[in-house]
């Protein structure tokens, strides 16, 4: 880890990007937000976007009443005279309007940088949360966390109001709205924030995801890496997970701030970590090489579940580099409670517990999501995005009853529990309607026994047969609540 002891962001006055010409990509969530509020600050802003749909003239016609011009059916090539590109965060860095911005020698930005040039003097510290997995979880936890501290904040980023409403807020409050944000931020919204430099930050993990955005692995873990640089106070990693120390290390930061590490075992100085059931923080305490503070109970975690805890000490690192008492962490994660479709306990039927992680849409959520049960009816399928199940299947096996497979790419699945779980009985369900939820958990019951769970965590996406992995987990809810009321 590098350092260096002046800092720009200090120095450097808030952007207004009053009368620049500003090209925003996208008329999705962000791109509205960002062309909105760039206009209120008196920027000419064009949105471009590739789609011509009647809801998008629509959405079209009433930015034109806000002084904002939209162009439709055309997102390659850049308005005459733009100073800058603001991007949502779907837009892959290939885009031809990306090359064509190049070629003009125009930056792109995307909205979390928009957002952190906006920052006035008196603005409130980033603590910055991003990973694979547990993005959401941790910023929720950090974020109940600062609250029992009695600090005003917000969790804001890739969750929740759009970031750029959020510090225009606190600017019209003169600074006063907000202490401290907990802000989640996915490799993308990294990848189009360069000058973002957060007071402390935490990489949670890092394993393949989203690669046909980023290239390559190399280039995912650079964007994720963003997230350490020019950090004041802390650069939070897992020990269990060697990519997001190697990122620490490469990190350019502010003199004296410091890595500290997080572990499910026993924490060395400078850690936080696991003792007896006790979640124990060495890193922030007067003396690293002898004391030890007591933060929480692994049963204050809500569920307490292994990655999980994880995710909580997480929060607690980042919390504690903000100087926040020990005894808020504990409160914090006794009020915190998970954001649905994340390891929600649907119901117990005939001694079986239904548990909902819907939101584990890649394989290494449902590794983490499996390990915490045993023994397992895993429900499993979707769209596999590219992804092998070897890995997956082969370390669940032990712990597997049965397996209930849906979805486009089941076969998959399948094939790799015929490798590495020959003996576990798999049912298949083809059925790709509304209704095949209900044969999927008629078809898990058939094969748990009183004391097993029965566990949603389809390691693939959703969208073949829903809309989004909300609907499947309502669908699954709705199902496991039809055999509790003895219907089905
Ligand atoms: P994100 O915001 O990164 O998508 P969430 O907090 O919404 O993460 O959790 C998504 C899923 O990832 C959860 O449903 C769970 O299965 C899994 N998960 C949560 N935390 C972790 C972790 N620390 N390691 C691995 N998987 C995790």
């Amino acid at each position: 880890m590098g350092s260096r002891e002046v800092t720009e962001h200090q120095a450097r006055p808030a952007d207004s990007f009053a009368g620049q010409h500003i090209t925003v990509a996208g008329l999705g969530v962000s791109g509205l937000s960002a062309a909105r509020a760039l206009a209120r600050l008196g920027a000419h802003v064009t949105v471009v976007d590739g789609g011509d749909s009647p809801a998008r003239r629509e959405t079209a016609a009433a930015l034109a009443d806000e002084g904002v011009t939209v162009r439709l059916g055309d997102a390659d090539t850049l308005p005459e005279g733009t100073d800058l590109v603001v991007t949502s965060p779907g837009w892959k860095p290939s885009a031809p309007l990306f090359a064509a911005a190049a070629a003009a020698g125009v930056d792109v930005i995307g909205d979390v940088e928009v957002a952190w040039r906006l920052r006035g003097p008196a603005a409130a510290p980033w603590l910055a949360v991003t990973g694979t997995n547990g993005k959401t979880t941790t910023t929720r936890m950090l974020g109940a966390i600062l609250r029992a501290a009695g600090l005003r904040t917000a969790e804001v980023g890739n969750i929740g109001t759009p970031i750029v409403d959020v510090i225009l807020d606190q600017e019209r409050a003169g600074g006063e709205a907000y202490d401290v944000l907990a802000v989640e931020l996915s490799s993308y919204q990294l990848h189009w924030a360069p000058s973002l430099r957060a007071h402390s930050a935490a990489v949670l993990n890092l394993a393949p995801d989203h690669l046909d955005w980023h290239g390559s692995m190399e280039a995912y873990a650079a964007d994720k890496g963003r997230i350490y640089e020019g950090n004041r106070v802390a650069c939070v990693y897992n020990l269990a997970d060697r990519a997001t120390e190697d990122l620490v290390r490469g990190a350019d930061v502010e003199e004296g701030c410091r890595a500290v590490g997080f572990t499910l075992g026993a924490p060395a100085p400078s850690q936080l970590g696991v003792v007896d059931g006790i979640l124990v923080d060495r890193a922030f305490v007067p003396d690293r090489q002898r004391q030890a503070q007591e933060l929480a109970e692994v049963g204050d975690v809500n569920p307490p579940a292994p990655h999980n805890v994880a995710n909580a000490l997480a929060a607690a690192a980042l919390a504690r580099a903000f100087g926040v008492p020990a005894t808020a962490v504990r409160d914090g994660l006794r009020a915190f409670r998970p954001d649905a479709h994340r390891i929600a306990h649907v119901a117990d039927v005939d001694g079986v517990a239904y548990v909902d992680d819907s939101k584990a849409t890649n394989t290494h959520a449902t590794e983490a999501s499996l390990a915490a049960y045993e023994p397992v009816v895993w429900i499993a399928g979707g769209l596999a995005k590219g992804a092998s199940f070897d890995e997956l299947v082969a370390s669940a096996a032990p712990r597997l009853r049965g397996a209930v497979l849906l979805g486009a790419d089941r076969a998959l699945i399948r094939e790799a529990l015929a490798r590495h779980a020959p003996e576990v009985p798999v049912v298949e369900v083809d059925r790709t309607d509304t209704g095949a939820m209900s044969e999927v958990v008629e078809a898990a019951r058939g094969l748990a026994r009183a004391g097993d769970t029965v566990l949603l965590a389809p390691a693939c996406a959703s969208m073949d047969m829903f809309t989004n992995y909300n609907e499947r987990g309502d669908a699954f809810a709705a199902a496991v609540r039809e055999l509790d009321s003895g219907g089905a």
